[in-house]
């Protein structure tokens, strides 16, 4: 998913949020929404789309405010359709908040068993809004939506990048392990204050990266400006690398370092490590392009565009079903005969998970006249499923999980197939580090299951 928000007193908030969201689109394609607060109330627009698809001119002008959140949804836990969309909004006495949310929560069953219990009603089955009802119950316990938000912040485990309007202020905050990303930037001459899950979307508003927000983290911005809180002495920062790989845009900046330029140097290392005799290198649209230029660059081998991507069909990946996924790829992919013909090709895409495009895309060169199709991956196996909001399936649909590369290989039709090794991912992720590589190497940074106990607050 994708969260956006912003304080500008004076501008069109809602208006802004949407472009924000329109930025972000690339994070989740099935629902989108935007609240906005103006001083007395929060308003909440939201439905199953694209940002296109569910505001119009007149919607955004119906909305005036000075603060806003919005959200684009790309489901991994529960709660498909209306139900699923965000911004979930929230009454807590005689206060409206709404909250979005990306990440993914693993302890909400037993959270939401509690608050049932209490008496509290729920209309989804989505882990996010388990986290709005918490923060409503212990803003009434405590009367402060801060405290609210700290006790639930004690409470949920997980990955969460959070933002929170209410009708005169707005919230960001971020999980102990900082897995998945959020920003802050600020608009030009004091106009105001944005906070987005990546730095295109700062862009896109004209807003300067002040910093990431930290893990941990909780920001409040409103009248007196933005003041910031820590809800947890130990912080370790734990980004999702798979952001590094395909999820984030490449122009974002992640780390504060480019993204584009990180997958080009995936390619490079790749390269180094998996060299092969070929006449070209071509890159599967759009997350395979940088590595490919990349792989291209350092084996000395031209760079060529061998696949055509078509511009209006949305991330085959995010289709819910098998069957949608397959026809998804020759919707979206062509061969370039004039390219391929003839040629020992080098095929890079940033991630096999499933198989299922790679499997089409070597038939489809091969269809258009390519004698030989080496497939190169910028990421090592995914091995193991994310619990923190990518949806890379479970372990039984990932391909890697139980097959070796060359029974890989064999599945796709290459003739032949490497992966990056996590090492050389690392390397080219670096100087930061810590980074979350559970899916790759099995090491999750929050317990899952969660042991549950610990938190009862019955
Ligand atoms: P597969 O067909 O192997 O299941 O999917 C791999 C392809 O899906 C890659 O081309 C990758 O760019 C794309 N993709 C889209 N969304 C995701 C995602 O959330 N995770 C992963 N790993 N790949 C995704
Ligand atoms: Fe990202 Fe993989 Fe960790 Fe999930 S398991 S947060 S996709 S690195
Ligand atoms: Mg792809």
């Amino acid at each position: 998913c994708g969260v956006f928000g912003v304080w500008a007193p004076g501008l069109d908030v809602a208006r802004m949020t949407y472009f924000g969201l329109h930025a972000l689109q690339h994070r989740g394609q099935e629902s989108a929404g935007i609240a906005v607060g103006n001083g007395r109330t929060v308003l909440v627009r939201k439905d199953v789309g694209l940002v296109t698809q569910v505001f119009s001119d007149a919607d955004l002008a119906a909305m005036p405010g000075h603060v806003a959140v919005g959200h684009v949804r790309y489901g991994t836990s529960g709660g498909e359709g209306w139900e699923g969309a965000q911004p979930h909004l929230s009454t807590i006495e005689d206060v409206i908040i709404a909250l979005a949310h990306n990440g993914t929560l693993v302890n909400t069953d037993y959270l939401r068993h509690e608050l049932v219990e209490l008496g509290v009603p729920f209309r989804s089955e989505v882990d996010s809004e388990v986290a709005a009802k918490l923060i409503g119950y212990f803003t009434k316990k405590t009367h402060h939506l801060r405290e609210g938000i700290a006790s639930t912040m004690a409470m949920i485990e997980g990955a969460y990048a959070m933002v929170l309007v209410r009708e005169n202020a707005l919230y960001a905050f971020r999980d102990p392990n900082g897995i998945r990303p959020l920003v802050l930037g600020e608009l030009p001459e004091g106009r105001g204050w944005v906070v987005a899950s990546e730095t295109c979307a700062l862009d896109i508003v004209g807003a300067r990266l002040v910093r990431e927000v930290e893990p941990g983290e909780v920001l409040r911005i409103s009248d007196d400006g933005v003041t910031s809180q820590f809800e947890y002495q130990a912080q370790t920062l734990r980004p999702c690398v798979f952001e590094q790989v395909y999820f984030a845009r490449p122009d974002s900046l992640v780390g504060g370092r480019s993204v584009y330029s990180v997958r080009v140097k995936m390619g490079e290392r790749l390269a180094a490590e998996a060299p092969v005799d070929a006449d070209i290198v071509i890159g599967v649209p759009d997350s395979g392009l940088p590595p490919a230029e990349g792989y291209a660059r350092a084996a000395g081998l031209p760079f060529g565009e061998g696949l055509i991507k078509n511009r209006y069909v949305a991330r085959t990946f995010i289709q819910p079903t098998q069957e949608l996924r397959e026809m998804g790829v020759r919707l979206k992919l062509n061969a370039l005969r004039d390219v391929v013909e003839g040629k020992r090709i080098v095929l890079v895409d940033d991630s096999i998970v499933r198989g299922t495009t790679m499997a089409q895309i070597v038939r489809m060169l091969r269809d258009a006249g390519a004698s030989e199709v080496h497939v190169r991956i910028n990421s090592p196996e995914v091995r193991f499923p994310c619990f923190y909001g990518i949806d890379t399936g479970t372990q039984e649909q990932l391909i890697s999980a139980s097959h070796t590369v060359e029974e890989v290989r064999e599945r796709i039709g290459a003739d032949s197939l490497a992966f990056l090794s996590v090492e050389g991912l690392l390397e080219c992720v670096a100087p930061m580090d810590g980074y979350c590589c559970a899916c790759f190497d099995g090491r999750y940074p929050v317990e899952v299951p969660p042991s549950l106990e610990r938190h009862s607050f019955l």
